[in-house]
């Protein structure tokens, strides 16, 4: 880690002791903290209050109501909420082990054993989310899956697979990921979040009875963006570069909307068809089609058993 950088002061977050920026984004930086009361390390998110306009403003108080009514192991915790005049303050569960995004830049790409304990997590979140709490979290990508800790990968384990024939079997320790297992993976980021579903009745939120069927199709359908997401996500897992790509945006935008997307060879030929098949009916460009977070749950791919890791050598 670099020279610690001084950390700036805030009204208001006298409580706690700032340690050093985790992330930043367009109108908040990511602080790891300690709660000096309580000794507790976590996380706090401050808002820049002030470059917002009302209706930003309402949507993080949107986005502080959806993950305070949310209890899950695959969901960050919100420990506390507070503001001062310039800055909204986010006390949330420290995930030390830092995004998803970065473990596929360092891995390469997880094995299909690894993939699955990863993607299952999230899964079950998305459940939670989409069964529960009649919640889409709309953002679902690697850069919003946090680890709860550094993920510890060992040598000699298939869950590092880095396409480079000569390496494949040397099963070098990875430094900064070293051994004992890989900890819990939980969805973060509710900015984009919207309820779409009344929890007691199930129903779309609204008016029960005067809702346009387009709103009723439009909310069933918008639970399915985040299994789009979630296809994303294990397409790249799997292989290490994601389904859509282009330099340009305009072809990347025809290719999304007409789900033009390949399993490349070499990267895809050794990956089980269970797989492709289950990563077919995410990246589905017919929302009706594509499968639910129940339909995913239930593919074989997610109910298979782990295959065993190579004798050691
Ligand atoms: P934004 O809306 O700006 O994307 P996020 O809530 O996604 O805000 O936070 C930005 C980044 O900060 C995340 O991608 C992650 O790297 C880091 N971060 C966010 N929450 C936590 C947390 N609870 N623990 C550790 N790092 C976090
Ligand atoms: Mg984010």
């Amino acid at each position: 880690r670099k020279a610690k950088a001084k950390m700036p002061s805030y009204k208001g977050l006298e409580n706690f002791r700032l340690e050093d920026k985790m992330g930043d984004g367009a109108f908040s930086n990511v602080y790891r903290a300690v709660d000096l009361t309580s000794g507790k390390k976590v996380a706090i998110k401050v808002v820049r209050k002030y470059e917002l306009n009302s209706s930003q403003r309402a949507n993080i108080l949107k986005e502080v109501q959806i993950i305070r009514g949310t209890s899950h192991p695959s969901i960050v915790k919100l420990y506390s909420f507070s503001e001062s005049e310039e800055y909204y303050y986010l006390v949330m569960e420290l995930m030390e082990g830092g995004e998803l995004f970065h473990q596929i830049v360092k891995l390469t790409y997880f094995s299909e054993n690894l993939a699955r304990h990863v993607i299952l997590q999230v899964a079950r979140g998305i459940r939670y989310l989409h069964e529960e709490r009649g919640v889409v979290h709309r953002d679902i990508k690697p850069e919003n899956l946090l680890f709860e800790r550094i993920p510890i990968i060992p040598s000699k384990n298939p869950i590092h697979r880095p396409y480079d024939e000569e390496k494949e079997d040397e099963g070098e320790f990875i430094p900064g990921v070293g051994g004992g297992g890989i900890g819990r993976v939980k969805i973060a980021d509710f900015g984009l979040s919207k309820v779409v579903w009344n929890e007691e009745t199930m129903t779309p939120c609204g008016t029960v009875g005067y809702t346009a069927p387009e709103i009723v199709k439009d909310e069933r359908y918008s639970k399915s963006v985040d299994m789009w997401a979630l296809g994303c996500v294990l397409y790249t897992l799997l292989c290490g570069f994601p389904p859509f790509y282009d330099e340009s945006i305009n072809v990347l935008t025809e290719k999304v909307a007409r789900g033009y997307y390949t399993f490349l060879s070499p990267w895809w030929d050794d990956i089980s068809h269970s797989a492709k098949d289950l990563i077919s009916h995410l990246l589905c460009v017919d929302p009706a089609q594509r499968y639910t977070i129940d339909e995913f749950l239930n593919h074989p791919w997610c109910n298979a058993a782990p295959a065993p890791a190579p004798p050691a050598t």
